[in-house]
């Protein structure tokens, strides 16, 4: 039987990123097993499932490269269907109408739970059990005559011949119910696998208030693509080796259920910073210059394109996310930079430091050539000679022409300042400090 899985988020205009490991994992096992990935939107809730909110949730999955297999089903399209259904169970006897509290609001149906314990094979989480007493019967179509979730997404699942539900684990309790309407319904069942949740530190579920929660925040702030796909396809799958930066097609070749981890998966917005670093290092240089040129552009920063090149060619170690790259390299293209007050107050405002920045300043004026080489033997021979040490030397130089005290090698940064530019900003610093 060709596996069939799907994705079926609730639009809201966010897509949070537990529901995108969700998809990650839907695509995954059916990209492994040669099966298909199918969309089925569920918008039932008309008032947060807007047209935006769900071109949202489709550029999210578009970014992400989760390609979809076949029509997209819009949950809302089949309200006929869904109540046709309803109609069949009450006939059956498997389904009976009352009016909820007797407030003469008209009759709801209700689903008969059949009377007995239910079990089933988790993917995830082994055999899960529930015992009759513990099920109650449930509407599946309100009074207002508008169908119920369990019933949508159990027809709808059924409708588009799911064969394996991947899920978050809040709905552990509802697939009880659905394998009861299944059965009734004389459907097969599907094999559910139901993913732990993901938390914060304290273990609690992760949410907007713990950082970044949103698949747009991530796009937004330079995330690339296929670090947060990487990121998030870890978190709670690991490939039974101690791999961790994987191409797509090694983790499709990887996925499987069974190494699925069954105990929350903790979000490390660190660790996805480090392994977005490493997929921009795996950038074309092209590429990556590409994506500098437009973070500057946003900043409003003008860039002489072959300068601009040097500078990035300083960074592109350095650089995690895209969102750093302008505040990293600003002031390599305005002599109006921001110094960072501690800095300042550290390592500049000392005694003698402004003698040490005039004494540099003349040896690097008298220089045949500027350039990395000679700059970095002029300070190694000044360190040297006037027994100062490189630490009362190089960040003073270095905040001098910066503003702050990190940042690539210094004598590269002064080769690409170039002369001029090194020169001025000794006076200005001098002045405006240490005057
Ligand atoms: N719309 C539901 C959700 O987003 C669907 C759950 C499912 O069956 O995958 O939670």
């Amino acid at each position: 039987m060709k596996v069939r899985t799907r994705f079926a988020p609730s639009p809201t205009g966010n897509v949070h990123i537990g529901n995108m490991r969700a998809a990650i994992y839907n695509w995954l096992y059916a990209r492994h097993h040669g099966g298909e990935f199918l969309l089925r939107v569920e918008d039932t809730d008309r008032e947060r499932s807007t047209p935006e909110a769900i071109q949202t949730l489709l550029e999210a999955m578009k970014w992400l490269k989760l390609d979809v297999d076949g029509e997209h089903l819009y949950q809302s399209t089949r309200m006929e269907a869904h109540l046709a259904a309803a109609e069949m169970l009450l006939e059956k006897g498997h389904a009976y109408k009352e009016d909820k509290g007797g407030l003469g609001q008209g009759e709801c149906v209700i689903f008969k739970m059949p009377g007995k314990d239910i079990s089933f094979d988790d993917g995830i989480k082994g055999t899960l059990t529930k015992a009759a007493e513990n099920m109650q019967d449930f509407v599946i179509v309100r009074s207002n005559g508008t169908p119920v979730f369990h019933l949508a997404n159990v027809l709808d699942d059924i409708e588009q011949r799911v064969t394996h539900v991947i899920r978050g684990d809040d709905h552990v309790e509802n697939t009880f119910r659905h394998i009861a309407l299944y059965e009734a319904l004389g459907a097969p069942v599907p094999q559910f696998a139901h993913l732990p949740m993901i938390v914060n530190h304290q273990g609690k579920p992760y949410s907007k208030r713990d950082g970044d929660a949103f698949v747009g925040d991530f796009r937004d702030k330079g995330f690339l693509p296929e670090a947060l796909f990487n990121y998030l396809a870890l978190l709670g799958w690991s490939p039974g080796d101690d791999r961790e930066i994987m191409s797509v097609q090694e983790m499709i070749e990887a996925f499987d259920l069974d190494r699925c981890q069954s105990s929350p998966a903790q979000v490390d917005l660190k660790k996805l910073t480090w392994m977005n670093g490493e997929y921009m290092l795996k950038l074309p240089v092209e590429e990556f210059s590409a994506l500098c040129f437009a973070e500057l552009d946003k900043a409003g920063i003008n860039a002489e394109p072959e300068y601009a090149e040097k500078v990035f060619a300083l960074v592109r170690e350095r650089v995690k996310i895209v969102a750093d790259i302008a505040p990293m390299i600003a002031y390599f293209f305005s002599d109006d930079y921001d110094y960072d007050e501690k800095a300042v107050s550290k390592k500049l405002q000392k005694e003698g430091v402004a003698d040490i920045l005039k004494q540099v300043r003349a040896l690097l004026a008298e220089l045949p050539v500027f350039d990395e080489a000679s700059t970095s033997k002029a300070l190694h021979d000044f360190v040297e000679q006037s027994g100062l040490g490189f630490g009362a030397v190089m960040p003073p130089v270095r905040i001098a022409v910066s503003g702050t005290q990190s940042g690539p090698d210094l004598f590269p940064i002064l080769a690409v300042l170039g002369r001029e530019k090194v020169l001025a900003r000794i006076d200005r610093t001098v002045e405006r400090f240490l005057a």
